[in-house]
C-alpha cells in the first residue's frame, strides 16, 4: 500500500486502485476492487498495523464491478457501513453493476474500452447499502460528495479538505499516461460537464480509480484541460 500524502493511502489492485483515508471519524475505505480482492485489502491493512475492524465506513464511488466487486466480502470482514449515491445503491441492492457504456475519446481509450467490455461483469451478489447520498452531501471524515453522473449515473467523486485539498476522482477521468478522460462513459457530454464542474474546486492532490496519483497542483491541471 502506497502513502500518497499523510492520511491517504492508495492500494493498486491490478486494474483498479482502492483508497484508504485516516480521518477524525476513523478509517474510511474508498471502493473495494474486483471480486476476490478482500484478502489483498486485509493484507494491506496489516502492513500499516491496522485491522479490518478499524474500518468504520466504506464509500463505493459507483456500481461498476471493478469498484464494488469485493463489497460483500469486505463488508463482512470489516462490519463497516456502506455509503453510495442513491442511484447506484439501488443497482447494488439488486446485484447489478453495469448500464450500457460508450467509449471515451481517443485511440487508447477505445482499446481499453474493448478490454473493459470483454471483461465487465454485470451481475454480483446483492449487498445492502446503509446510506444513500446525493450531490453536495457531507460524509464522515469531512468528505464531501460531488455527483459526477457522466461515467456512471450514480457516481460520486469525493472532496477531502485536508493536505491542501484532495480529490478522489473515481472514474470521472483517469491518469494512465497523464490526465485524460476515462475509457468509458454512460453519457460522454455529461462526463465533460462533470469535469468542468470538478475543475472549479481547489485541490493539490488527485487520485483515480485507474492510473497514478497527482501529488501537487492537481486542480490547476484539471482547469487547463476541462474548465
Ligand atoms: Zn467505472
Ligand atoms: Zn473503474
Amino acid at each position: 500500500m502506497n502513502s500518497v500524502v499523510p492520511g491517504l493511502y492508495e492500494l493498486p489492485l491490478g486494474q483498479v486502485n482502492v483508497h484508504l483515508l485516516e480521518t477524525r471519524d476513523g478509517l474510511i475505505l474508498i471502493d473495494t476492487g474486483m471480486p476476490g480482492n478482500g484478502p489483498a485489502i486485509e493484507a494491506a491493512l496489516q502492513s500499516i498495523d491496522r485491522s479490518p475492524a478499524d474500518i468504520r465506513h466504506i464509500v463505493v464511488t459507483h456500481c461498476h464491478w471493478d469498484h464494488s466487486g469485493s463489497l460483500a466480502e469486505v463488508k463482512q470482514l470489516t462490519g463497516a457501513s456502506v455509503i453510495m449515491h442513491a442511484t447506484d445503491a439501488a443497482m447494488i441492492r439488486q446485484g447489478e453493476t453495469l448500464r450500457p457504456l460508450s467509449p471515451g475519446p481517443g485511440l487508447v481509450n477505445k482499446m481499453v474500452y474493448r478490454m473493459i467490455i470483454r471483461n465487465a461483469r454485470s451481475e454480483m451478489e446483492p449487498v445492502e447499502i446503509e446510506r444513500d447520498v446525493t450531490d453536495g452531501e457531507s460524509l464522515p471524515g469531512g468528505l464531501r460528495a460531488i455527483h459526477a453522473p457522466g461515467h456512471c449515473a450514480g457516481q460520486i467523486v469525493l472532496y477531502w479538505p485536508e493536505q491542501g485539498g484532495v480529490l478522489l476522482a473515481a472514474d470521472s477521468c483517469a491518469s494512465f499516461f497523464g490526465l485524460a478522460m476515462s475509457p468509458a462513459y454512460e453519457d460522454l457530454e455529461q462526463g465533460r460537464r462533470d469535469l468542468a464542474r470538478i475543475a472549479r474546486e481547489t485541490f493539490e492532490v488527485a487520485v483515480f480509480g485507474h492510473g497514478k496519483p497527482i501529488t501537487s497542483g492537481a486542480s490547476e491541471r484539471f482547469r487547463k484541460k476541462w474548465a
